[in-house]
């Protein structure tokens, strides 16, 4: 065996079981961007489809089609990268939801043959985070345009959406309040949003105000939580993946194992923590390019499994992050596309 990344789709499924009940009745959508936060897209979309999950947010017009062609024509798929008129001639031929966040776009949509049905438009206001969204100032200039294209029947004002640092309560306040006041403005212009939709996972789970009708959740699907925040145990999630490596040589009281930095576990945690052996958590000592050094234990053998982080392992990707000061999902993130993932399932539940 050589290293793998290990996916547990029976504990995702939890995860997605208890994402539903902590945000309900608002539903999930299920964020995706990534390779589904690198733990595979295909396998990830599959499994969450099974599970009842109808909504996922894909990013970009490639995602959306790659979720399109595992789920098949019902479910919802929200991309909100979106470069010009290309992405939305695709976007449309796919049936995607289209995250449009300047006007630039609306006008490129009233410039595309006309639908057979109309386009369904996410309008984003900029509610302070400067990430793409139509600014409060040209909200009315925006919605002018979009009822020219719902007049058309080029579009549809299918969602109001934003997205909001969840950084401190305070900022996001002020984000709620941009957000409600662009939905005001709006159904006051006749237009009124069928979904509305501006937490992930930490507002979803920590604040019922934000929830609306959809909470774009990432994150907390898989496991990860927030760095400095609340700990699994207290949210209810478990990592659903863990980078396991296999030991390929033993010398004296240190094992070598076929994990690197260049398959993205960063060499400044080397000596900050501990990997998951046979024989209980032992330090890593040193974190080289394709290999790293552990600690021994006795017994130790070529071929024996050490999870490096994450499930079944002693340090979970955000205990990572926070010792370099960063977020557990670049920790996922960073591991290499190289490294075979590998699942673990007893399978969808039974339809109920
Ligand atoms: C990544 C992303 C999310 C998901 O955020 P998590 O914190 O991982 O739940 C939601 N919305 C948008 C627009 C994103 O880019």
């Amino acid at each position: 065996m050589s290293a793998i990344y290990q996916v547990d789709l029976d504990a995702f499924a939890r995860n997605l079981a208890r994402v539903r009940a902590a945000i309900a009745p608002a539903r999930h959508m299920l964020v995706v961007k990534d390779d589904a936060y690198a733990h595979g897209l295909e396998r990830i979309v599959e499994r969450a489809w099974a599970e009842g999950v109808e909504w996922f947010g894909a990013f970009d017009v490639a995602t959306g089609r790659a979720v399109r062609a595992v789920v098949g024509p019902e479910a919802r798929i929200f991309v909100w990268l979106l470069g010009g008129p290309q992405d939305l001639a695709d976007g449309i031929a796919d049936d995607l939801d289209l995250g449009i966040g300047d006007e630039a776009l609306l006008d490129d949509l009233a410039h595309l043959p006309v639908p057979s049905t109309p386009a369904r438009v996410h309008l984003k206001i900029d509610t302070g985070l400067h990430r793409n969204g139509i600014r409060p100032e040209r909200w009315s200039a925006a919605l002018e345009l979009l009822s020219g294209l719902v007049d058309s029947g080029v579009a549809r004002f299918e969602g109001l959406w934003s997205h909001i640092a969840e950084a401190s309560d305070a900022d996001d306040d002020d984000a709620r309040e941009i957000f409600l006041a662009a939905r005001s403005t709006a159904v006051a212009a006749g237009l009124s949003p069928t979904f509305s939709h501006l937490a992930a996972s930490a507002a979803g789970f920590a604040r019922a105000p934000f929830r609306e009708d959809l909470v774009r959740v990432g994150a907390f699907s898989y496991g990860i939580r927030p760095a400095g925040g609340p700990g699994e145990a207290e949210l209810g999630i478990e990592p659903i993946g863990g980078l396991v490596a296999t030991v390929t040589d033993v010398d004296a009281d240190r094992v070598r194992v076929d994990i690197g930095h260049l398959h993205g576990v960063p060499s400044a945690l080397a000596g900050r923590f501990s990997a998951t052996t046979p024989a209980g958590p032992r330090r890593v000592l040193a974190i080289e390019p394709t290999t790293s050094v552990i600690d021994g234990w006795p017994g130790a053998a070529e071929g024996d499994e050490v999870t490096v982080f994450g499930r079944g392992g002693a340090a979970s990707a955000t205990d990572l992050a926070e010792m370099i000061d960063t977020i557990g999902e670049e920790i996922a993130l960073r591991v290499s596309p190289n490294i075979p993932r590998r699942y673990t399932a007893n399978g969808p539940r039974p339809a109920q």
